[in-house]
């Protein structure tokens, strides 16, 4: 079938969608020059690591990561753009591989013992179609193999859109909007939250309050990109 995938491409070329340039043979939604030029993040650790720095004193997460910092008018901005409102779901597996293999490289990840999505409201879920989150891990399991664990972790409630909320109104909006099925299911396992962005870390926050009292569970965070400033 490459022919016709050729004949079709003849009329329809395939292109980045990051910046439009016709993609060649091997590359799939992304162009090569895009995935070396992201505007990439965190190769530094501890005290350097201003994702880490964000949970402090709110969840005691053992470590947190990024893939990209997310600015406006950016290229992180039109990837998150395609994985969240576009229904560019291949594009999220993709994201999801590059982010697994820096988690892989990275070291300070390996005792995760399970991938866990940060759920949408089932609502939601069925409007887009597909969980971004849950399509990250799936694409980081292929490069940082873990079991992905969706459904125990659920979100109760609908929340309204966060962005014109400053961190005290995310905070609040966020209260009780997580719930864990099984608590027994993540007893004593250090798990890998996946989340597409991470802003105030309201969401993470969120996730941790229902998931805090559960024996032994340990918790670290990764998202595809990571907001610059809150
Ligand atoms: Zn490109």
């Amino acid at each position: 079938m490459h022919w016709l995938r050729d004949f079709i491409e003849l009329f329809f070329p395939r292109q980045c969608c990051v910046c439009g340039t016709p993609l060649v043979d091997g590359e799939d939604e992304i162009c090569t020059t895009c995935l070396l030029d992201l505007p990439e993040v965190l190769t530094a650790q501890g005290d350097e690591n201003f994702v880490e720095r964000r949970f402090w004193g709110r969840l005691p997460v053992q470590h947190a990561t990024a893939l990209l910092i997310f600015k406006r008018k950016s290229k992180s901005q039109r990837i998150l753009h395609q994985i969240k409102y576009n229904g560019n779901e291949k594009l999220a597996l993709i994201m999801g591989r590059q982010l697994g293999l820096r988690l892989s490289a990275n070291g300070l990840f390996d005792d995760v013992d399970l991938l866990v999505p940060v759920p949408l409201h089932r609502r939601k879920e069925r409007h887009r179609g597909y969980n971004q989150s849950l399509l990250l891990c799936q694409g980081i399991a292929q490069t940082f193999p873990r079991p992905i664990v969706s459904g125990n972790l659920v979100r109760t409630r609908h929340t309204d859109s966060q962005t014109h909320k400053n961190r005290i109104q995310r905070l609040e909006n966020m209260k009780g909007v997580f719930a864990v099925k099984e608590p027994n299911a993540l007893q004593g396992k250090h798990i890998l939250l996946i989340d597409d962005v991470i802003t105030t870390g309201a969401t993470s926050e969120a996730c941790w309050a229902a998931m805090s009292q559960i024996q032994g569970l340990r918790i670290s965070i990764a998202a595809l990109a990571v907001s610059g400033d809150t």
